[in-house]
């Protein structure tokens, strides 16, 4: 909401209130924040160290904050707040050229990305229905016909990106919600195919992330994500963007087992769900509550607090393990095969898919 009130709970002798939070930072307040001298380099105190995580962020970039999905499991709304505040091209740009003075870096960015990476800009085409709006999510249960999805802002950043100088390529590393570009049917407007198409071709590094999450409908209804026929739309249109372009781009979704509402069955059924031949399970995770999420009243208390309904709840860690085993179920190993068996050969992992161009 752009609006939220204060809650106030009682416990105990006293009360717990919960304050609302800022509201959404502007274009000018976003530069500002990301226009102050970071160095973009670990504290001195880890010189020398190896830090992982540091390898995948060093050479990305921050396009926005905050996510309108909504997904029940998610605290993304929570901690970045549900409207869209994007960085202007000039900041994301300067930033962009700047990364040439970091050491070791060859004009690769590694992503260009947010919460969700292509909600870069996106808002409600009214923004006073926006302002009174109480939906927690602009995408479920269907699409608000408020929301502008055109892709045409972003793709103009990326194309400015791309032809910075010293930028040899810019990957697309965030996750990002098909949903915005596609429906069962088809796309949603004239900027979809042309995005989906670049995102594969030009702006994936071997794999592009999705997050289908479940391929049972009653249990993407609990999580708050769209039917997964959907991803079979997206893997169709995806195959063919390979095949006229003669690539093999990898598409890896992204699952979760154990979410209230999946029961050892759903998991069954997911495992061998025929949309999901050849497709690597790598990225795959148990459910976890976290704090201020509706997937964690449902777990706590078994009750699913948008009609106040039983839900079902796995909690047994024994039987939840069960669960998770089922993405591996037809794998010689616990991670980096396909689901089932496919002929279909193994996609590039992290790799280049084309050459590279140079500047
Ligand atoms: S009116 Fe629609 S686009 Fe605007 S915030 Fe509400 S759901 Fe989102």
């Amino acid at each position: 909401m752009m609006h939220p009130d204060t809650i106030l709970e009682p416990v105990g002798d006293g009360y717990v209130q919960i304050n609302p939070p800022y509201p959404p930072a502007t274009q000018e307040e976003m530069d500002s924040f990301w226009d102050l001298p970071f160095t973009k380099l670990p504290h001195p105190r880890y010189k020398g160290k190896r830090i992982p995580a540091y390898d995948m962020i060093k050479f990305s970039v921050n396009t926005h904050r905050g996510c309108f999905g909504g997904c029940n499991f998610c605290t993304i709304a929570a901690h970045q707040g549900k409207f869209i505040q994007s960085r202007s091209e000039a900041s994301i740009l300067k930033e962009v050229k700047e990364l040439n003075n970091l050491p070791d870096f060859a004009g690769n960015i590694s992503d260009v990305g947010a919460p969700t990476a292509n909600m870069y800009g996106m808002h409600g085409k009214n923004l006073e229905l926006c302002d009174k709006c109480k939906r927690r999510s602009c995408l479920f249960p269907a699409r608000c016909p408020n929301l502008d999805c055109d892709h045409t802002r972003l793709m103009e950043l990326y194309k400015k990106i791309d032809s910075t100088k010293g930028i040899r390529h810019s990957y697309i590393g965030s996750g990002i919600r098909y949903d915005l570009f596609l429906t069962e049917d088809g796309f949603v407007d004239q900027s979809s195919k042309p995005y989906l198409k670049t995102l594969v071709l030009d702006h994936t590094s071997g794999r592009l992330k999705v997050a289908p999450e479940h391929t049972e409908d009653h249990v993407l209804q609990k999580m708050a994500k769209p039917t997964f026929k959907l991803f079979e739309r997206l893997r169709k249109e995806f195959d063919k963007i390979n095949r006229d372009a003669g690539t093999h781009v990898g598409l890896v979704p992204y699952f979760i087992s154990s979410h209230p509402g999946c029961t050892l069955k759903d998991m069954e059924c997911l495992a061998n769900h025929p949309a999901l031949k050849g497709i690597w399970m790598d990225q795959v995770q148990d459910f976890t509550p976290t704090p201020m999420t509706t997937s964690s009243v449902m777990f706590y208390s078994g009750i699913d607090p948008r009609d106040m309904k039983p839900v079902f709840v796995e909690r047994d860690p024994e039987r939840k393990m069960r669960q998770k085993s089922y993405f591996f179920k037809n794998s010689s190993k616990k991670s980096g095969k396909p689901l089932q068996g496919s002929k279909q050969k193994p996609n590039i992992a992290g790799g280049k898919t084309k050459p590279n161009k140079k500047k």
